[in-house]
């Protein structure tokens, strides 16, 4: 149907994206008994997943492997007493699984901190399916259509003053209102990423690269950050971790902390001093304020979820005034505050004490094929150009500077309707998310300035995405 014919229907909500995002916007959109909601995404019928929380409909080891980074009350308390409701089902599905998640959930189950685990992201994805669906089902059952399009959108543009959005179909829906969220950045590219035993992205490549771990080769993963740790949990899921041989490296050759829970919960409260005038001398006091909190016995968990909250009810602008100093801040916080899956990451070290995974110091710039396997060329932190032979290379090296988008971000870009900043390479929306273009609304993680805020720490988050998407909905 073109709906860009039948425009007269009332008023028309149009929501792009299929993630959590895009959940997000359709929870809080405030609608009425006759108007319409349209959502728009390749793979709507399971609204609330995306790319982060997908699921796998045929059975494969690494099915359930994938972790959440976080604690779950740490992302959402109600998932957590979700998971209490649903644990037989999610132990029957564990049961047997290589790795064993449920026996190491079991440190936490002992101190009955089933809130504190590192739940399968395939559950979160359960979770808020099911969530979302109860939302669509009360928005029908008030007299508003909803209809799910199975299509992915290419453009938008204004038409006689409302906003059509023209999708890979070939169909123009036309709205009132439209809310965007696309996802974040795609992994930056790298010269012999893709090839017989080298793969550009680990997700969607599972199936050959455990062939190649079954047959023995040494993966190396380019980058340690949360990619890296799936890579790792893919390889555990296929082979006896006695076979294992895993190395992942990044620029300091440091892995991120773990994120372990601890009873009772606490969580950092900083101190930061008011009126900063550049971002050299806010860090300093940030840093100040975590040598504090980890002095006083404060982890990663409990500063990372501090800052966090902290951030939520407090601008950055109040320490840090001028905007283009605030730009700078970002990245780097979010390197400062990199945490991870407390279960794999303590796997990583348990296992580099076996002798089965390393973790090596620097920046990959190349990626060599050869005949039986693959060669790295990197550079050390001195600079020195090194080489290392190995089995298969997967890139988990993230966006980098030069951020990838999907299709319909690039239509945005290239329209001036959203902007890239040029400090923070991050997007960059006016106040309430809104963009250039009337009553369309962009959220992802990949934005890092929304008008005269700038995002302190990157919104690669759930909790920060659904606080900022009901946070815009207020303000429309
Ligand atoms: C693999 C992975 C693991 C993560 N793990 C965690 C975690 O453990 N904890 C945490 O807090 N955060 C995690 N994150 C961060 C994550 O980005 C957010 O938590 C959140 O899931 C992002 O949701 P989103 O809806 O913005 O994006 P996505 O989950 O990327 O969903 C966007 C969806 O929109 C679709 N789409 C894109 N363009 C269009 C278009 N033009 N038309 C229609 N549909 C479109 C995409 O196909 C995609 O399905 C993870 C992210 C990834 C990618």
């Amino acid at each position: 149907m073109n709906y860009g014919e039948t425009s007269d229907t009332g008023y028309t909500h149009i929501v792009v994206g299929d993630g959590l995002t895009a959940a997000a916007f359709v929870e809080t959109c405030s609608l009425s008994p006759g108007d319409t909601l349209l959502v728009i995404g390749a793979n709507v019928s399971a609204l609330g997943r995306g790319a982060a929380y997908a699921r796998e409909d045929q059975e494969t080891p690494w099915r359930y492997a994938y972790l959440l980074n976080s604690p779950a009350d740490d992302i959402d308390p109600e998932f957590a007493r979700w998971i209490v409701d649903n644990w037989s089902d999610i132990c029957r599905r564990m049961d047997g699984r290589r790795p064993d998640w449920l026996a190491a959930a079991q440190v936490l189950l002992d101190k009955d901190d089933t809130y504190g685990l590192n739940v399968p992201r395939c559950f979160y994805g359960d979770f808020m399916e099911e969530k979302i669906k109860k939302v669509l089902n009360t928005l029908r059952d008030t007299g508003v259509q909803v209809s799910l399009i199975a299509e992915t959108a290419l453009s938008v543009c204004e038409q006689n003053n409302r906003i059509a959005v023209s999708t890979d179909a070939g169909n123009t829906y036309v709205g009132d209102a439209l809310d965007i969220a696309p996802g974040g950045p795609q992994t930056q590219r790298m010269d012999g990423d893709e090839g017989p035993f080298s793969a550009a992205t680990l997700f969607g490549n599972e199936a050959r690269i455990a062939e190649h771990i079954k047959a023995g080769a040494e993966v190396f993963c380019i980058g340690s950050n949360a990619t890296m740790l799936d890579a790792l949990r893919l390889s555990q899921s296929v082979i006896p971790e006695a076979q294992l041989k895993f190395v992942a490296c990044s620029s300091d050759g440091v892995l991120p902390a773990a994120l372990v829970p601890r009873l009772p919960r606490h969580v950092t409260v900083p101190e930061l001093s008011r009126n900063h005038a550049t971002a050299q001398s806010f860090l300093k006091d940030v840093k100040h304020a975590m040598d504090k909190a980890r002095a006083a016995g404060d982890q990663m968990r409990e500063m990372r979820a501090g800052f966090r909250a902290f951030f939520i009810t407090h601008g950055l602008a109040q320490f840090l005034p001028d905007q283009e100093q605030a730009r700078e801040v970002p990245k780097i916080l979010g390197h400062w505050f990199r945490g991870g899956t407390r279960d794999t990451i303590g796997d990583f070290h348990r296992l580099m004490d076996a002798g089965k995974t390393r973790i090596v110091a620097g920046r990959v710039f190349a990626v060599e094929n050869t005949d039986t396997g693959a060669r790295v060329h990197a550079r050390a932190p001195d600079g020195t150009e090194t080489v290392y032979d190995t089995g298969f290379v997967i890139n988990c090296s993230g966006a980098g500077a030069g951020s990838t988008y999907d299709p319909l971000t690039n239509f945005l870009i290239a329209q001036n309707i959203i902007k890239i900043c040029p400090i923070s390479r991050g997007i960059e929306v006016q106040s309430g998310c809104a963009t250039a273009l009337k009553n369309t609304r962009y959220l992802s993680p990949a934005i890092t300035v929304v008008g005269d805020e700038v995002m302190p720490m990157p919104l690669y988050d759930a909790h920060f995405l659904r606080t900022w998407a009901k946070r815009t909905n207020a303000t429309r």
